[in-house]
């Protein structure tokens, strides 16, 4: 019997009203899979429940941050015992210095940190230093990565921008967009086109080290290291935001998984464990530049606040190389169960992966950069969103984003899923 989203749809009416698009973030609009947006009520291990009581094998998990699964007992006695004690004091706390430890400890590239309270944040308050420290203006960025929404990052912007087909926003001035200069993901040649006229203006490259907001876009083997060499050589700042594949690729974050030492790095998401946190960290140099200890301003109200940063700290200490291992496993074994499905159901089909960050594409195309990554067939993945969903399977509701899986998926659950990727393609393949 066909699954009922009865409260979801009068939900989703009353909320028109009252948010624009009747949301808090664009995406969740489900408009690029033509349905109403199913709200979500709880949620469990790999397990979600939306309003209506239908239950979900959850491969979104907040958008990454829920790498242990939802309300994991330890995380959610630690954040409730720290409540009571107090949510915010506007004065530092000893739970910044545990998660400041413990993140550092496994960047060793990284000699400071500073936390805010979003992704967006991280990647606009480092771009200011990279700008404070080099007395430059211009910055590179890639066409379909996204960084958030900061006015200098929200060009050729991938994630919701790019399931909405709105890639530079009204509102961004003009004289801030003229700053920020766009080449194709894994296009080194272009990159070095660009140092070469303009090398000595750039303040800083930045760069999702795994491409995770066109879909899943590994970097080809020389593209980091042929950032890392050029930014070197004309005193421009390297930024890795991490904030995606920070702790959700390797225990040492994408940085330690390829080798490759950025000079400043974006967190958010998993460091924050389902609360709201970002964070910039950077070699000591640089940091010292930041206020109080130098002169370029960036401050925060809740910054470093107790509920997120032990939420951060218990969810990063349950993670160690095992549970890396674990991801690979399980993500060998979803992404073989969808290519034997889609090949026996003839389903043009590319798959992109970087441990627990997947990406399925409906492209018989090796997906390199945006171009390419356009190339998915987008009515197909609706189609494909609908009837996972129908099967219990919650997957990002836009072909350009990726999907992750948790310490508490298991081997059975990722069987349930492959069964779905069966049913559904056979009937896409009608
Ligand atoms: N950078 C990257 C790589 C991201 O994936 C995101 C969010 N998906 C952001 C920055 C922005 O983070 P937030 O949504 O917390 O502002």
């Amino acid at each position: 019997m066909a699954r009922s989203y009865e409260k979801s749809k009068q939900a989703y009416a009353e909320a028109i009203n009252l948010m624009p698009g009747g949301v808090s973030s664009p995406v969740r609009a489900f408009k690029s899979v033509n349905m109403d947006p199913i709200f979500m009520e709880s949620g469990q291990g790999a397990i979600i429940k939306d309003i209506d009581g239908n239950e979900y094998i959850d491969y979104v998990l907040s958008w990454g941050p829920l790498i242990l699964g939802h309300t994991h007992p330890e995380v959610v006695k630690a954040i409730a015992e720290t409540a009571a004690k107090g949510s915010s004091f506007g004065a530092p706390s000893y739970t910044e210095n545990r998660l400041a430890k413990l993140v550092l400890d496994r960047l060793p590239a990284m000699d400071m940190i500073r936390f805010v309270s979003s992704g967006t944040e991280a990647t606009m308050s480092a771009l200011r230093v990279a700008r404070g420290v080099t007395g430059r203006d211009k910055i590179l960025k890639f066409e379909g990565s996204y960084h958030g929404h900061g006015d200098s990052l929200l060009i050729k912007a991938g994630s919701g921008v790019a399931t909405l087909g709105l890639p530079d926003s009204p509102g961004v001035p003009a004289d801030i967009a003229k700053n920020t200069l766009t080449v194709a993901y894994n296009d080194l040649t272009s990159v070095k086109a660009v140092f070469e006229s303009f090398g000595s203006e750039l303040a800083a490259v930045i760069v999702e080290p795994v491409a995770g907001n066109m879909g899943v876009v590994p970097p080809q083997p020389e593209f980091l290291q042929g950032l890392r060499d050029l930014t070197k050589e004309h005193g421009t700042i390297l930024i890795f935001d991490e904030v995606m594949t920070g702790f959700r690729v390797d225990y040492g974050c994408a940085q330690g998984y390829f080798g490759i030492e950025p000079d400043i790095t974006c967190l958010g998401k998993v460091i924050g464990g389902g609360l709201p946190v970002g964070a910039y960290a950077g070699k000591k140099e640089i940091m010292k530049q930041v206020a109080p200890a130098g002169p370029i301003y960036q401050a925060g109200t809740l910054s470093g606040n107790p509920l997120a940063m032990t939420a951060g700290y218990e969810t990063l200490s349950r993670l160690d190389a095992g549970s890396y291992d674990y991801f690979k496993k399980l993500g060998d074994q979803l992404e073989e169960g969808f290519r034997e499905a889609a090949t026996k159901y003839n389903i043009p089909h590319t798959v992109n992966r970087a441990g627990s960050m997947i990406g399925f594409f409906f492209t018989n195309e090796d997906v390199i950069d945006f171009a390419t990554a356009k190339t998915s067939d987008l009515q197909l993945f609706a189609e494909y969103f609908r009837l996972m969903a129908e099967e219990g399977i919650f997957l990002p509701p836009s072909q350009f984003e990726g999907l992750f899986i948790s310490t508490a998926h298991t081997e059975e659950h990722i069987a349930q899923t492959v069964e779905a990727f069966h049913k559904v393609f056979a009937q896409l393949a009608r």
